[in-house]
């Protein structure tokens, strides 16, 4: 049987087919810009999909840059796709495709991802963050046969004396000072058009101490960092690593890069379709 993975992201869609599940290869079926049109997104989907043998799939997986209902059958919140929010996802996906339908948010699939074959492979407790955007993230827990993975709102933590209004609407959010689109609006540029060492300096200072707050929260000891702006900065890891060590002296957090890059969410629809619906809070 094969699975179907769809990454709705805020730009793109990415379609692919999975013959297995036990490796990160795929087909890629299908790349198109994300509709703000819900009903024309669905068209999309199912049009790409139309030469696909969908009775030998055992089910889609979605990945999508947006809050999942706690069911995980809608979505609640979506900034960059107003048009999805309360629509009945799954079902109309199911619908469409003919198969079982799983949505997750892409932090949720991008753990799920570098947890089975990338850095994450070996941590029990351990978290994925996307700095884009946005500022996302999502952990997992781990002990024995129980897990647990959970989407979390790491960018909209309080930071002490921040007096910064966030596009959420809360004073003091991680994400006004490490989210793309708040940094375009601040610095009037792209965060891959600021070469200057001070801002990347309090950049990573906030973030630092973001990652170390949530370590401290959930005991985790691995963070597999992916998005674009990680991506379009290579020293940025080592920077936030170093500034993590400074500030937490208890007990190692261990910042990785996210072995699969920008497939990690594609990779984690997939997975998604075999992970118990009782292991993700939504
Ligand atoms: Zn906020």
């Amino acid at each position: 049987m094969t699975t179907i993975a769809i990454d709705i992201g805020g730009s793109n869609t990415r379609i692919g087919l999975f013959p297995a599940l036990d490796a990160a290869d795929y087909m890629p079926v299908a790349k198109f810009p994300t509709q703000q049109d819900y009903h024309e997104e669905l068209r999309r989907v199912a049009e790409a999909l139309q030469s696909i043998d969908n009775a030998a799939s055992s089910g889609v997986g979605v990945s999508v840059a947006a809050r999942i209902a706690k069911n995980g059958r809608s979505v609640v919140a979506a900034p960059n796709l107003p048009g999805y929010v309360d629509q009945p996802f799954a079902r109309d996906l199911s619908a469409r495709l003919h198969v079982p339908a799983r949505l997750a948010h892409d932090t949720v699939c991008g753990l799920l991802a570098e947890k089975t074959f990338g850095s994450l492979h070996d941590s029990e407790r351990c978290a994925y963050l996307t700095v884009s955007t946005g500022t996302g993230a999502a952990i997992q827990l781990a002990k024995g046969a129980i897990t647990l993975t959970s989407s979390i709102e790491i960018g909209h933590q309080i930071l002490d004396g921040n007096q910064r209004e966030c596009l959420c609407g809360q004073v003091g959010c991680l994400e006004t000072y490490t989210g793309g689109r708040q940094i375009t609006l601040r610095e009037g540029r792209a965060p891959n058009e600021i070469a200057d060492a001070a801002f990347w300096d309090i950049f990573c200072d906030k973030l630092a101490q973001g990652l170390v707050n949530l370590a401290m929260l959930t005991r985790i000891d691995a963070v597999a960092a992916s998005g674009a702006i990680v991506l379009n900065r290579p020293q940025l890891l080592e920077q936030l690593q170093q500034k993590i060590n400074q500030l937490d002296l208890w007990s190692p957090l261990a910042l990785l890069s996210a072995r699969l890059g920008e497939d990690a969410p594609l990779v984690g629809a997939a997975l998604l379709t075999e992970t118990p619906e009782d292991t993700i809070l939504h």
